[in-house]
């Protein structure tokens, strides 16, 4: 099996990494359990870096040796970006693309530590304003960290990836309004046969949720001020900071509460703040600066050729939009309810995920049901059709089974995956089929398990795995392929009725025949093994019986009754033969050990 292709969002102030792991697209968490990780650096007096949550913890002591924000920097010369970062890359002896590269290593650790085996491919998403020496720079700091890049997704088509929105089947329209910690975008996108393309983007690198928790702290300090704090301008710096993680504090708080207490004693070493802050408070304060996105996405539809009416969908994405003002403001504007979801700051994610999966081919939605109006299964031994999920089931649903290999040294086994409600396979539709490969062994030791699962929206996936060695094989099965009109589906069910004994008999006669051919091999089997043990009466009337048998499962229009008949007979003379044979085998066990 090819190894999984990581996803990862490698975010100004945050970065993930994920897999698809058994069909489902997952992020996957650190050894503290945590998903995100501070996309920050730190780095030691010995020039050791630090990744993390670990790195963050070390600015308070060393502020100028932790590297945040880096993505920044990205692609840009010296003195080029319009961001100042508080610290000196090159007095570090660092490069952005250094820095980025030491937290690709360190999603990559978190990612082989929690799949257990070695990870080298990734799509990694990036801004859709970025330009070419910027997404180098980022396709460098992969090769550094010993990552090859699969592709560099656009971050709002992973949004829009994320949120399912590559399954509409028309051109759509999607705006994509990212508000994180320290910028915003908003794109346009234009879905056309399944793949998206970015119309135009627009934002501000300097707009994000910082720059509203600095608007919350110049509130609180001159509240401070107001009870006689006044400071010089150095320790004024040190009493904002401290104001402003208790601002994000509150201001998180403040998407599900109303009030949000605020208690920062001695905060410059002599005053106190205690005080509540409400969500009236909070949402003036952001008003003007939520109402400065709005520009943006105007523009971005302008350069689009679009109007606001014009777009099918909205996506919010970014830790930002977690605040009702964000949802209200954009539903207003846009005039219809985001698309929303309780991780925004995770989408970006979910979307590179969803996109390696696809890439690995381990993730492929197949194919398009309004309703399941038919059955829904698979073909099995002897051309019989084996329901997995029967007609009228109600969707999203999941079923599935375990398959062996019915003949011995098989090295792989067909998957048909059939439509239909007649007993055999032929008579139903094939929707597509998958050849399952699996180590080859005696009869009976492979173990297939086939899952087949319908979501919501009708998608049908077919997981095929090998459970010995854990290989899924996916199914690709042409769209048009389901195109089921009511007609069909009614003449579909007339004729299983039409044919309903016919169809029941010859499945029965089916079933008996594998089992009279099971029987035919093993008493071969057994014959031989007994080798001159037997009489040759004996013999000649289990040859009889097995002729007889075979001259029947030759011809399709013997009566069940006589098939059955036969078997029956085969069996009853081999009941014998059974005993001694399981006597003889212990008779040489004992002589080999030396007990007779
Ligand atoms: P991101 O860059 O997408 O990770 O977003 C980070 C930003 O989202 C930061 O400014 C956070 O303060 C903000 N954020 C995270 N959670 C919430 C929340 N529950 N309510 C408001 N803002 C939040």
């Amino acid at each position: 099996m090819s190894s999984p292709i990581l996803g990862i969002d490698l975010g100004t102030t945050h970065s993930l990494v994920g897999v698809v792991d058994s069909g489902f697209p997952i992020l996957l968490a650190d050894a503290e359990g945590q998903r995100l990780t501070p996309s920050a650096v730190a780095v030691g007096e010995d020039g050791s870096l630090t990744v993390g949550r670990a790195a963050l913890r070390q600015r308070a002591l060393h502020p100028e040796r932790v590297v945040t924000s880096v993505k920044r920097l990205m692609g840009r010369r010296t003195g080029e970006s319009d961001w100042q970062p508080p610290y000196d890359l090159a007095a570090l002896g660092l490069t952005a693309v250094d820095v980025s590269a030491a937290i690709l290593r360190h999603l990559k650790g978190i990612a082989e530590r929690a799949m257990e085996q070695p990870l080298n491919r990734a799509v990694i998403t990036v801004p859709a304003f970025f330009n070419e020496p910027q997404r180098e720079a980022t396709q460098r700091a992969a090769v550094q960290a010993g990552l090859q890049v699969e592709r560099l997704l656009s971050e709002p088509t992973a949004a829009a990836l994320a949120y399912g929105l590559e399954k509409g089947s028309e051109r759509q329209r999607v705006a994509v309004y990212d508000l994180g910690g320290g910028t915003f975008d908003v794109s346009v996108l234009e879905l056309r046969d399944g793949v998206f393309e970015v119309l135009a983007t627009a934002g501000n690198t300097q707009l994000g949720g910082d720059d509203l928790d600095r608007r919350i702290a110049r509130h609180l300090l001159r509240q401070l001020q107001a009870e006689g704090g006044v400071w010089e301008a150095s320790q004024a710096e040190t009493v904002l900071a401290a104001l402003t993680v208790a601002a994000e504090e509150a201001k998180k708080a403040l998407s599900s509460a109303e009030e949000a207490p605020i208690s920062l004693p001695f905060v410059d070493g002599i005053h106190s703040l205690s005080t509540v802050l409400t969500r009236a408070d909070l949402e003036r304060l952001a008003s003007p600066w939520v109402d400065a996105t709005r520009v943006h996405c105007q523009r971005a539809l302008t350069d689009a050729g679009l109007d606001f009416a014009d777009l099918d969908e909205v996506v919010l994405v970014g830790g930002s939009t977690r605040m009702p003002l964000v949802r209200q403001r954009v539903a207003q504007w846009f005039g219809r309810d985001p698309h929303v979801s309780t991780h925004p700051d995770e989408a970006i994610a979910m979307g590179a995920v969803i996109q390696a999966g696809m890439l690995a081919g381990d993730l492929r939605q197949l194919l398009l049901l309004d309703v399941t109006p038919l059955s829904l299964g698979i073909e099995t031994y002897g051309g019989l059709m084996n329901v997995l999920i029967p007609r009228n089931s109600t969707l999203p649903c999941k079923a599935g089974e375990m398959f062996t290999n019915p003949v011995a040294n098989q090295k792989s086994m067909l998957i048909r995956v059939l439509q239909g409600e007649r007993e055999m396979a032929r008579d139903n539709w094939e929707l597509g089929r998958v050849e399952v490969p699996f180590v080859p062994g005696p009869k009976g030791s492979a173990r297939v398990g086939v899952q087949f699962s319908i979501d919501a929206d009708g998608l049908l996936e077919v997981l095929a795995r090998d459970t010995h060695t854990g290989v899924d094989s996916i199914l690709t099965i042409q769209r048009t392929a389901v195109d089921v009109t009511d007609g069909e589906v009614e003449k579909m069910i007339a004729e299983s009725v039409d044919h309903a004994l016919d169809d029941m008999t010859e499945r029965q006669w089916t079933e008996a025949a594998m089992k009279g051919r099971e029987m035919v091999d093993s008493v071969a089997a057994a014959v031989a093994a007994l080798n001159d043990g037997m009489e040759s009466e004996e013999r000649a009337s289990l040859e009889e019986a097995v002729v007889e048998l075979k001259r029947l499962l030759e011809d399709p229009a013997q009566p069940l009754s006589r098939l059955k008949a036969a078997i029956q007979e085969l069996d009853d003379l081999t009941q014998e033969l059974a005993v001694r044979l399981v006597e003889q085998a212990m008779e040489e066990s004992l002589q080999r050990r030396g007990v007779l």
